[in-house]
């Protein structure tokens, strides 16, 4: 199964002969919303020429911000190299999978469609000489699910940080996860428990952007169904619980010129990075607060970016720091890159990668400057100190992430109005409605007035 799932140039031939010879049974067409939700269509064998043609039609009106009902026919193209038979089995044979990009009843790729403004994206990058590479810290928790197989917020585990229990629920299912994402296709590079209970990573090698977006979605599913088969439920939440960690998807990005050379090392600089590396920051410093209404989409985001827990606040980079939006991690040729530390996993990964790239390149291209690193702990210094140094906050919470959203022209262009407008709209909602809610908090200081 490995060797099949490894991401390869399929012909229309190749998968039908795949899909007799290993007998899948169901194959799903995924694709994903611009909420970051994995949507498919599942259909069997006898579909399958179909599909290839391009011809698998699905109604756009059911999908959230997708289309209004009088232009609803969309159709999914899928996408031959993601071709993938997932490594569970059931009694009746294999189930595969191919992600797919949405394209309107003209034939042209649809505007809402994350996955292609991503590509478009890509294709500027390239234009512009540079390969976009993309390595994704996956954070997450497992929490119990109830006797009646329902999702709970109740942890099973007191561990912390690399920490081995007697008996770790959480450990057995993050083993089956690992196999599961091998097999799947992926390079595993480390797995670990995190810093709060029932917290863990699973990190896996860069790759070009739009197959790193594709495997945040794979690896969010492989989570979900090895979680269930333990009896647990995997969460991307940024921050369950007040106090403890929460959960990031820091982004490790670099640019490669078209010989594959990483063109963020400079040996010669002092702390390795080139020029265009300098630029590229900039980029994403200069656009940050728009870029903050997509990496962090949920309201409950917010709660993550707090002093204390290796969560960035402030808008700054650094060669060491944990604190800042940026970290320099330690450089070499191989792998010189800067590490993106505000996005968390809740994120749409193709509309998050989407901007970071937007960003960085229009620092490239506007040649903009690179404001001095922050080589100390942002917390210990005072309002006044941060102000003297230029230092602004991320936004506070997701009402002031759209606003900064809708007022950054890039962002708001590279999304396209289609998308933008309707995730403006869903946003602005969600704030809405979680304003109006009365909490715990307000009851336990309030109550007394
Ligand atoms: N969990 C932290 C966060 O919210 C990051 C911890 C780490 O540096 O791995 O971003
Ligand atoms: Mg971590």
């Amino acid at each position: 199964m490995r060797e099949i799932n490894k991401r390869k140039d399929y012909s229309p031939a190749e998968i039908e002969k795949i899909v007799a010879e290993k007998n899948v049974r169901f194959i799903r067409m995924q694709f994903t919303d611009m909420f970051g939700k994995l949507k498919n269509i599942v259909i069997t064998p006898s579909q399958l020429q179909k599909a290839l043609r391009n011809q698998m039609m699905f109604d756009g009106s059911s999908i959230e911000g997708f289309v209004r009902i009088e232009e609803s026919d969309m159709f999914l193209h899928p996408d031959l190299a993601t071709f993938a038979i997932f490594p569970w089995q059931n009694d009746s044979g294999n189930s595969a999978r191919f992600i797919c990009d949405i394209y309107d009843v003209e034939g042209n790729p649809f505007l809402g469609d994350p996955r292609q403004i991503l590509r478009r994206v890509l294709a500027h990058g390239e234009s512009l000489g540079y390969v976009s590479q993309v390595g994704p810290e996956m954070e997450f928790f497992l929490f119990m699910l109830d006797s009646k197989g329902q999702p709970t917020n109740i942890s099973y585990d007191g561990g912390g940080y690399f920490d081995l229990g007697p008996v770790d629920l959480g450990e057995d299912a993050r083993h089956e996860m690992v196999i599961a994402l091998e097999d799947m296709g992926f390079e595993v590079e480390a797995a670990h428990h995190e810093v709060a209970p029932a917290q863990h990573e699973i990190d896996f090698k860069y790759a070009n952007a739009l197959i790193s977006a594709d495997q945040v979605m794979t690896f969010k599913y492989v989570l979900q169904v090895c979680a269930k088969r333990n009896g647990l439920i995997s969460s991307f939440i940024p921050k369950p619980f007040a106090g403890q960690a929460g959960s990031g998807m820091h982004l490790n990005i670099s640019l490669d010129d078209k010989e594959g050379r990483n063109i963020f090392y400079d040996e010669d600089d002092e702390i390795r990075l080139s020029a265009v590396a300098r630029k590229f920051m900039a980029g994403i410093l200069a656009h940050a607060p728009g870029l903050t209404a997509i990496l962090n989409p949920l309201v409950n985001s917010y709660k993550r970016f707090v002093p204390g827990f290796e969560a960035p606040c402030y808008i700054a980079w650094s060669v060491r720091n944990r604190s800042p939006l940026i970290r320099i991690p330690t450089v070499n040729r191989d792998n010189a890159r800067i590490e993106l530390r505000s996005p968390d996993p809740s994120a749409n990964p193709y509309l998050a990668l989407a901007l970071c790239l937007a960003a960085g390149f229009d620092g490239i291209e506007r040649d903009l400057p690179l404001p001095e690193p922050i080589n100390l702990n942002i917390y210990e210094l005072s309002d006044e100190e941060r102000e003297a140094m230029g230092i602004k906050r991320l936004p506070r919470n997701l009402y002031e992430a759209v606003e900064a959203l809708m007022a950054d022209h890039l962002l708001t262009e590279t999304l396209g109005s289609h998308l933008c407008t309707k995730y403006v709209e869903a946003k602005l909602h969600e704030w809405e409605e979680y304003s109006a809610q009365i909490t715990d908090w307000e009851m336990r200081h309030y109550l007394g007035y």
